[in-house]
């Protein structure tokens, strides 16, 4: 019987399972160092804040692996043959695969700062990361969070539930702002400021200083200015997981280098998941997208081509949700953080600051390009349909109702979206 061995038991690699044993009595084995079942990795921030049990966190029963005859094996993969297709483990041991799936996930970033390897420094991406944080933060008054994406923003305010005070250094000159336009980043500054986070703009980490144990004591900003805490949250984003697959016969660059059915360049080995990385990548999309539905859709897509029925990786259009504090945001299609010539963004953001729709359009055509949603929650599917009809900008202003969950906002809203459109494009 065919043996399929995926590393990595995440959203890909369990999809991935899932959807082969669907279509295939193959064996199946997944590999993970990390947990004995796979967990939501999304909300681990709720059991840190006590919102739920780490049970809670596992989306299937414990029993739902052996009625479905998928193997877990709770080991490291330490190096892989791919001559001889076996893995060897951390323990001596070996398993022998006929198709190999690497699902293997991302690691936080270190960029060399001195004092990066301290007590008391830490990232959040994993099991062991989380355990962690409970150590560290248990006599923790103050912390400082280094990069501002949508971890830190996750560990700020986890933090805080905890009474910690958070100093939280930005490179940019307002959150995101390398993702988000600026009106949209400074809105978000201003939130985070709000929960009492110190978010200090343009600032740098220079470096880490340790006390006389061995335990972070202070960090230096690169305008030399001394902060004290007892933890540094290195949030800085995460690459994808492939260090000990380096010096192998896999071509890899900052990913695993996948083609468009998300095999590598040996033969039966495929990448999914955070540590992919598409050497053509469709217009608008990244080589690698750490996202979590990008993981489930790959980990199908490849389901279908390991059960016979081979389909190329099309993840149409890109859409997103993360949550700053109180405030849920939305992306869909493409709202560029600094717009060329080309791409006009109309804004409108509510005075209490915590609800805001930034709209892409191209200045020649009109048409559509994407949208951000804050504090307001809005249908995926209109959007995605008005991208795939390449609807115009008018289209899309008249008819957003149809994309809201919420009638009584435009109710209250729709008037005010409206007047400062046509102000705003007047002034364009
Ligand atoms: C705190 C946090 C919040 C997030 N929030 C969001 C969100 O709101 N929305 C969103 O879209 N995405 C979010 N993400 C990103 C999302 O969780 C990831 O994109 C997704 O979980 C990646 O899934 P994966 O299957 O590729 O890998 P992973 O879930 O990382 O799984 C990989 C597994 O492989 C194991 N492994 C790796 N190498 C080996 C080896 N050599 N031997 C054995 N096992 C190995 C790892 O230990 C790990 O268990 C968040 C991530 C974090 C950390």
């Amino acid at each position: 019987m065919e043996q399929i061995v995926i590393i990595g038991n995440g959203i890909a690699g369990i999809t991935c399972a899932r959807h082969i044993r669907k279509n295939s009595d193959a064996k199946i084995t997944v590999i993970s160092a990390e947990s004995d079942y796979f967990f939501s990795r999304t909300a681990l921030m709720y059991v840190y804040m006590g919102h739920m049990k780490w049970n809670h966190l596992k989306p299937y029963e414990d029993w739902f692996w052996e009625k479905n005859r998928i193997g877990l094996k709770k080991a490291w993969v330490e190096t892989i043959d791919f001559e001889e297709k076996t893995l060897h483990f951390s323990t001596e041991e070996t398993l022998n695969y006929d198709k190999l799936v690497l699902a293997t996930g991302s690691v936080y970033n270190k960029f060399g700062w001195e004092g990066q390897d301290l007590k008391g420094v830490q990232g959040l991406v994993s099991k062991q990361d989380l355990e962690l944080l409970e150590e560290n933060t248990q006599n923790c008054k103050k912390a400082v969070i280094i990069g501002g994406g949508l971890i830190g923003v996750e560990l700020a305010e986890m933090l805080k539930t905890r009474n910690i005070e958070v100093t939280f250094l930005i490179r940019e000159e307002a959150f995101w702002h390398n993702v988000l336009p600026i009106q949209d980043a400074q809105m978000i500054s201003k939130h985070i400021k709000s929960h009492g986070v110190d978010l200090r703009e343009e600032t740098e980490l220079d470096k880490i200083v340790a006390n006389e144990n061995g335990r972070v004591k202070s960090i230096i900003t690169n305008s030399g200015e001394e902060i004290e805490c007892q933890l540094v949250g290195l949030c800085t984003g995460v690459r994808p997981n492939v260090d000990f697959l380096k010096n192998s016969s896999l071509e890899t660059d900052k990913g695993i280098l996948v083609d468009e059915f998300l095999q590598t360049n040996i033969k039966d080995v495929y990448a999914i998941g955070d540590c992919a990385q598409l050497k053509q990548p469709l217009s608008h999309r990244k080589p690698i997208e750490a996202v979590w539905y990008a993981g489930r859709m790959m980990g199908e897509t490849l389901a279908q081509t390991l059960t016979g029925n081979a389909i190329k990786y099309k993840p149409g259009n890109w859409f997103n949700s993360a949550k700053f504090f109180d405030i849920e945001y939305q992306t869909y299609g493409n709202v560029s953080a600094k717009p060329g010539d080309n791409e006009m963004h109309f804004h409108w953001q509510h005075k209490e600051n915590t609800k805001a729709i930034t709209i892409a359009f191209d200045a020649n055509s009109n048409k559509f390009l994407g949208i951000n949603t804050f504090g307001i929650r809005m249908r995926h599917s209109v959007f995605d349909q008005w991208l795939n009809e390449n609807r115009k900008i008018d289209h899309v202003l008249a008819n957003l109702k149809q994309a809201n969950f919420d009638p009584e906002f435009y109710t209250r809203y729709e008037k005010e979206i409206f007047k400062s459109f046509k102000e705003n494009l007047q002034k364009f």
